[in-house]
């Protein structure tokens, strides 16, 4: 089984976002409406402290941790076994389900709990698990009703905001019994009221980590549910997955980064609940789990770091404010993008973490207008790491065919100044609205858009008149 898997389909971007735009309107006003309520969050959580500075500081730690990762990954390592964990080190998706089906054999594992992980989105836990034969349960509500639905996340953060109040009255009903016009606290009732059985049930809890302190081996997630600290809790093992990237060098790092995440991802100044785990539940303690499994997978993202440009997308701590500020995300969602990671973040690691070939053509799903870079909490350059992919591709020759072609025939008339100007007549002169909405590409941008009237006089006409 290779480490990525075949369910991926970034390369269907262009069909699927025209397919969802054109037959599900109403995902494009549950996204737009989500997303501007959630920037708009973020821009007052951030105006109530100095938020450039925090910004820096993030970038920094960031950095630092990142240039000197290997040095804090054994930090991390023998903090967490001296707290009694078990560490784990996966290169690939296999690694991670060999690891998990050992768990699960040794243990008699029969039901999983899972809290929202978009890193066990990546690795396809899951669908795993299913052939295991273990029942894996969401408990995060978006989470849930996107499970329910069978459909992966649209949004890194609220996983179902493609879907409206009535999609999820309508589900519940089916599903649960709640009544057609019940009211979002009755069916937050519902979804918990089902859920408890299963946070009982379970033999094992799966969660992600949102930072991971190297000094002291603590692991932080953040919520606003409760239902990660059940997972990381009643089950009597939990596994944490980790991305290798998501390590701070020490455990007074948390604060800042805490509250940073939550006023970028919801406006909050922290989230509702933050689980500080430091491994399996000790003699005096009455709860918490009797193993604690920590999983540091990498699945592409050595790659990543090796680049020279690229690298700086390992900063991100998956608060999904670009995916809110996106001007093209905000008209499809997530599904579009045909894997885990959607928005400006997913089209930049996207190359990194399933290799260039199969993530064309995501670093072209931007406008470039840098907005995305505006708000992200550990300034990461977005558009500058679109422009490097867009480069690799065109040196790698992985362009179109047509695309060369229209490169180097501009390269040869720029190099000949008569040609040029007698081209730019003949363009000047051409009948765009007609004949664009027949050539290829020029037609897509023009469905929605009228073509300017040309200038009757050239530049050059202009500036020699100009200097005359
Ligand atoms: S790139 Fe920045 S803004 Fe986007 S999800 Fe990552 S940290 Fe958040």
């Amino acid at each position: 089984m290779s480490g990525n898997s075949s369910m991926f389909r970034p390369a269907s971007y262009r069909e699927a976002s025209a397919r969802t735009l054109r037959d599900t309107p109403e995902v494009r006003d549950s996204v737009g409406s989500a997303t501007r309520t959630f920037d708009a969050l973020r821009t007052k959580a951030y105006a109530e402290v100095d938020s450039d500075r925090w910004r820096d500081w993030a970038q920094d730690v960031k950095a630092h941790a990142l240039t000197n990762l290997d040095e804090y990954l054994e930090q991390a390592e023998q903090s967490l076994v001296a707290n009694g964990a078990h560490v784990h080190w996966a290169s690939s998706a296999d690694d991670v389900r060999r690891l998990l089906e050992a768990i699960v054999v040794e243990h008699k594992v029969r039901t999983v709990v899972k809290a929202k992980s978009m890193l066990s989105e990546e690795l396809e836990v899951n669908a795993y698990l299913d052939t295991l034969g273990v029942r894996s349960v969401e408990t995060d509500l978006g989470e849930y009703i996107i499970q329910l639905l069978g459909e992966p996340p649209s949004h890194i953060v609220g996983p179902a905001i493609h879907r409206s109040l009535e999609d999820c009255r309508a589900l519940f009903h089916e599903q649960l019994g709640t009544p057609m016009d019940a009211d979002p606290d009755e069916l937050a009732a519902a979804a918990r009221a089902a859920l408890r059985g299963d946070f009982l049930a379970a033999d094992l809890g799966i969660s992600g980590g949102n930072f991971v302190a190297a000094d002291t081996g603590t692991i932080a997630l953040i919520e606003n549910e409760g239902n990660i600290r059940l997972t990381t809790s009643v089950p009597r093992i939990h596994v944490a997955l980790v991305g290798i990237e998501k390590i701070v060098p020490r455990f007074e790092d948390l604060a800042g980064f805490l509250q940073l995440t939550a006023r970028a991802a919801t406006g909050q100044p922290i989230g509702l609940f933050v689980s500080l785990i430091q491994g399996p539940r000790t003699a005096d303690e009455i709860d918490g789990p009797e193993e604690v499994h920590v999983v540091f997978v990498d699945n592409g993202r050595t790659a990543l770091y090796e680049d020279d440009t690229a690298w700086e997308a390992l900063r991100c701590v998956r608060c999904g404010a670009c995916l809110n500020i996106c001007p093209v995300y905000r008209q499809t969602g997530g599904h579009a993008y045909g894997w885990t990671y959607s928005g400006p973040i997913g089209a930049i690691i996207a190359p990194g973490l399933l290799g260039l070939d199969r993530a064309l053509p995501l670093p072209h799903a931007s406008s470039l207008c840098g907005a995305c870079v505006d708000v992200c909490p550990v300034r990461i350059p977005i558009p500058e790491l679109l422009v490097h992919w867009r480069e690799r591709t065109v040196e790698e020759g992985r362009n179109s065919a047509g695309e060369r072609l229209a490169m180097r025939s501009y390269a040869e008339l720029a190099e000949r100044p008569n040609a040029f100007s007698k081209a730019g007549e003949a363009l000047r002169w051409t009948p765009w609205r007609a004949v664009g909405k027949a050539l290829p590409v020029l037609s897509g941008w023009m469905q929605e858009r009228e073509a300017p009237s040309p200038s009757p006089k050239s530049f050059r006409d202009l500036w020699r008149e100009g200097i005359e």
